[in-house]
C-alpha cells in the first residue's frame, strides 16, 4: 500500500477531553486577560481629547495590513529591519500553521471528517513551517546579539526586552523539541522526514532515548509549550509585545491629511479655557495611543538633528514621557516633564516622523506645547524671538525692515507689482528672506530672470506681501500666523491669483497646505518644480557647465513634500554632477532653521548647520546647492563656522541655472504662455 503523507495530530497527548478541556480553558483565559488588559489601556487613551481618524476605513485597513505583513516601515533601516522582518514572517507563518492544524483537528475533521493536511500539501506545509521556525530562531538570535552584545548607542534594554527574547526563544525551541521527539518515534525512517529537516536532525540527535523517554519528553514539552504560548497571548497588553497590535493599529489611525500640515486652532472658540497643550488631557487620544505604539527602536532619536548635536531633545523620550504621564495619571504641566529646552529645540524637520515604523506623529505634539507657552504664557525661547515676533506684528516681516521697502529688491528688474498690473502668468510670493536679506534677494532676482527668459509674466505683491507666518506658527504663535495668513489670503483673492510660485519651501508648504484651512484654494508651486517644468517645456535653454556640487534636500521640499527629483534634474541640466552627501533625500539632515529656529539663536550643544556643511565638504564638491532661503542663510553661516569658505560655496539652484543660462534671442518664438500642470 502506498504511504500517505500526513501525521497524527495530538499524537501522544490525546484528542480527548483531558487534552482539549485544559487546552481551550487556557486559551480562553489568555484571551480574557488580553481583552481585559487592553480595556484598561483603552480607558487611559480615553483621557485624551476626541479626534476623528476612522474616515476611509477601506484604505486604512489595506494600509495597515500591507505595513504589518510586508514590514515595509521596519525594513527601511536595512540590517535590524531585515532581522525583524524575517523574524516576524517566520513567527507569523508558525502562528498560521498552528491555527490550520487546530482547524483541521478540532473542526473540519472532528465534525465533518475532512482532512486537508495530507499529500503534497502536507509536505509543503511541513517544510514551510520547519524552515520558518529555523529562520525565526536565527533572526531572534541576531536581534539578541544586536541588543545585548553589540549594544548600539541609545538602544535601551529593559525588563520587557529580556522577557520578550526569553519567551520567544522558549516557544520556538520547545516547538522544535516537540517535533523532534514526535519524529524520533513516528517518522525517523519515513520518506516524510526530509520534509521537516530541522525536526529530522533533532530526531536523530534524540535517537539514544527509548520510546518511553521520547514520549515523556514530548508530552511534558507539549504542555510547557502550550503554557508559554498562552502566556505570550495573555502578556500582550502588559508588555512590549503589545506593539504587535498597537503599532499595526496606529497605521490604521495614521494622519491622512497633507504631510506636514498642522492642525488649525479655533482661536474664536469662546468656550476654550486654554490653547495648545498644558496638561496631558489636552492631547488627543491618538497622541496617547501613539505612545503605546512606540517600540523604543530609537530610529527617531538617531535622525533627530537636535539630539545628535547634544540638545536635550529626543523625540523617542518625548513620546515615552507622554505615555508615562498618561499611564501614571499625571495632571501637572507637560512642559515640566518634557523641559522647555527640549520643546524649543525642535526644527520640525520631520526626520523622526518620517522614519518611525510605528506611524507616530511627533511634531504636532511638540508644537502643541509651544502653542500653550506662547498663547497662554507669552513665553518664547529668547529675546531675539520675541523681538522678531514684534517686528512681524508691526511690519509683516521678522527681519526688522519697514513694510514699505518689501518690493525694493525687484525695482532694478522692473518686476510687475500686482497693484499696478495684475495681468500676469504667475504671482511670485517672494517671502521675507528673498525680499530683505541681501544674500537671498540674489535668488529672487535669479528666479525672476529665468522666468523672463522663459517668457513668463511675473507679478509680485511688493509692499502688500506679508510674511507667510510659518516661522511664527512653528514657534507656537498661532495668533500671529492666522493674522498674517488672513491678510495674505485677502490680498491674493483680491487679485484673483490662480498660481503662486515660491522660492521658499516654508512659504510653499504653508500656502499650499496650511492656508487651505483658512480658505485659500489655489495652485502653489515650488520654484524647483516650476523651473523644471519650464525646462521640460523647452522654454529655458541652459548651457551645461562642469559644476562639482552636492545637493541638500531641504526638509520642507523633501520630507514634507516629497520633491527630490526636480531639483536634481535642474542641477543636471546646468551641468552639475552631484556627489550625494552622507544623508540625502528622505534621510537628509536639517540645516537647523526650521520650526521657527531661523528666528532663534542656537545656544545649546554644537551647531547643526556646521555639522551639515561638514557633511557637504566631505563629498569633495565645491558647491553646496539647496532650494531654500533658510538653508542658504544657515549654510553661509555654517561655512564660516566650519572655516570652509575657501572650499564650499553655498548657492540656490536658481542661481546656478541663471549663471549657465543661454540667453534667448526671441521670446516670441516660444509662443504664448500656457500654464502646464
Ligand atoms: S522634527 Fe526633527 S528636530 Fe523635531 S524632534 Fe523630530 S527629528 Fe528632532
Ligand atoms: S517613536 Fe517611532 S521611531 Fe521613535 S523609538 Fe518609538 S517607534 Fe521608534
Amino acid at each position: 500500500m502506498e504511504m500517505e503523507f500526513t501525521r497524527e495530530i495530538y499524537w501522544n497527548v490525546g484528542h480527548g477531553f483531558l487534552t482539549l478541556g485544559p487546552m481551550y480553558l487556557l486559551a480562553l483565559t489568555a484571551i480574557a486577560i488580553l481583552a481585559y488588559g487592553f480595556l484598561l489601556r483603552i480607558n487611559v487613551y480615553k483621557q485624551g481629547q476626541s479626534l476623528a481618524r476612522t474616515d476611509n476605513p477601506g484604505q486604512r485597513t489595506v494600509n495597515t495590513i500591507k505595513t504589518a505583513l510586508l514590514q515595509t516601515s521596519v525594513t527601511r533601516v536595512t540590517i535590524p529591519g531585515i532581522f525583524h522582518g524575517l523574524f516576524f514572517w517566520g513567527f507569523f507563518l508558525l502562528f498560521i500553521g498552528t491555527t490550520i492544524i487546530v482547524i483541521q483537528a478540532d473542526f473540519t475533521d472532528l465534525f465533518f471528517g475532512v482532512k486537508f493536511l495530507r499529500g503534497t500539501f502536507y509536505k509543503l506545509f511541513s517544510i514551510t513551517l520547519d524552515l520558518a521556525g529555523l529562520v525565526a530562531v536565527i533572526m531572534l538570535g541576531a536581534l539578541f546579539v544586536r541588543r545585548y552584545i553589540l549594544r548600539p548607542e541609545g538602544l535601551e534594554t529593559k525588563r520587557d526586552d529580556a522577557l520578550m527574547h526569553g519567551l520567544l526563544f522558549a516557544i520556538l525551541l520547545t516547538g522544535f523539541i516537540i517535533e523532534g521527539a514526535r519524529m524520533a518515534v513516528t517518522e525517523i525512517d519515513s520518506p516524510l522526514a526530509v520534509w521537516s529537516p530541522v525536526g529530522f536532525v533533532l530526531a536523530k540527535s534524540m535517537s539514544s532515548l527509548d520510546e518511553g523517554g521520547l514520549r515523556s519528553l514530548h508530552r511534558f514539552t507539549w504542555w510547557f509549550h502550550l503554557l508559554m504560548a498562552m502566556g505570550f497571548i495573555a502578556s500582550l497588553p502588559f508588555t512590549k509585545f503589545r506593539h504587535i497590535l498597537t503599532t499595526s493599529l496606529n497605521k490604521f489611525f495614521a494622519d491622512h491629511g497633507p504631510t506636514g500640515k498642522l492642525a488649525t486652532l479655533d482661536l474664536e472658540d469662546e468656550e476654550a479655557e486654554s490653547f495648545g497643550v498644558v496638561t496631558l488631557q489636552d492631547y488627543t487620544w491618538k497622541d496617547i495611543f501613539d505612545a503605546d505604539a512606540c517600540t523604543l527602536c530609537k530610529r527617531c532619536q538617531d535622525r533627530c538633528p537636535a539630539f545628535t548635536t547634544e540638545k536635550p531633545l529626543s523625540p523617542m523620550k518625548i513620546i515615552n514621557q507622554l505615555g508615562d504621564m498618561a499611564f501614571q495619571g499625571k495632571m501637572d504641566a507637560v512642559v515640566d516633564t518634557f523641559t522647555r529646552d527640549a520643546i524649543w529645540a525642535c526644527t520640525t524637520c520631520r526626520a523622526c516622523q518620517d522614519i518611525c515604523p510605528a506611524s507616530i506623529e511627533h511634531v504636532g505634539k511638540i508644537i502643541d506645547v509651544r502653542r500653550s507657552l506662547v498663547l497662554m504664557e507669552g513665553e518664547f525661547p529668547g529675546e531675539e524671538v520675541m523681538s522678531a515676533m514684534e517686528d512681524t506684528e508691526v511690519n509683516g516681516n521678522p527681519l526688522g525692515f519697514g513694510y514699505a521697502s518689501r518690493g525694493e529688491w525687484a525695482e532694478e528688474l522692473n518686476v510687475t507689482v500686482m497693484a499696478d498690473n495684475s495681468d500676469v502668468d504667475i504671482l511670485y510670493f517672494a517671502g521675507c528672506f528673498a525680499s530683505f536679506d541681501a544674500r537671498n534677494t540674489k535668488v529672487a532676482k535669479s528666479f525672476v530672470t529665468l522666468c523672463r527668459e522663459a517668457g513668463i509674466k511675473v507679478g509680485i505683491l511688493g509692499r502688500e506681501e506679508k510674511c507667510c507666518g510659518e516661522p511664527m506658527r512653528k514657534m507656537g504663535n498661532e495668533y500671529l500666523y492666522q493674522t498674517l495668513a488672513m491678510e495674505n489670503i485677502e490680498t491674493l483673492e483680491r487679485y484673483n491669483v490662480n498660481t503662486v510660485v515660491t522660492t521658499c519651501p516654508h512659504c510653499f508648504n504653508t500656502l499650499a497646505k496650511d492656508y487651505r484651512d483658512l480658505g485659500l484654494d489655489i495652485e502653489v508651486i515650488s520654484h524647483a518644480v516650476y523651473l523644471d517644468r519650464l525646462m521640460k517645456d523647452d522654454r529655458l535653454s541652459i548651457d551645461g557647465a562642469d559644476v562639482s556640487c552636492t545637493y541638500h534636500d531641504s526638509c520642507y521640499l523633501g520630507r514634507h513634500n516629497d520633491i527630490y527629483d526636480a531639483p536634481r534634474q535642474l542641477i543636471g541640466a546646468a551641468g552639475g554632477t552631484i556627489t550625494e552627501m552622507e544623508k540625502n533625500r528622505d534621510q537628509a539632515f536639517c540645516c537647523s532653521a526650521g520650526g521657527g529656529r531661523i528666528l532663534a539663536e542656537e545656544k545649546i550643544g554644537s551647531r547643526i548647520n556646521v555639522k551639515r556643511v561638514r557633511m557637504a565638504a566631505a563629498t569633495g564638491a565645491h558647491h553646496l546647492l539647496s532650494n531654500c532661503p533658510f538653508c542658504l542663510t544657515m549654510f553661509e553661516d555654517g561655512v564660516k563656522g566650519a572655516e570652509l569658505e575657501d572650499q564650499l560655496i553655498p548657492k540656490d539652484i536658481a542661481e546656478i541655472l541663471v549663471e549657465n543660462l543661454k540667453k534667448k534671442t526671441d521670446s516670441a518664438a516660444r509662443g504664448p504662455f500656457i500654464h502646464s500642470k
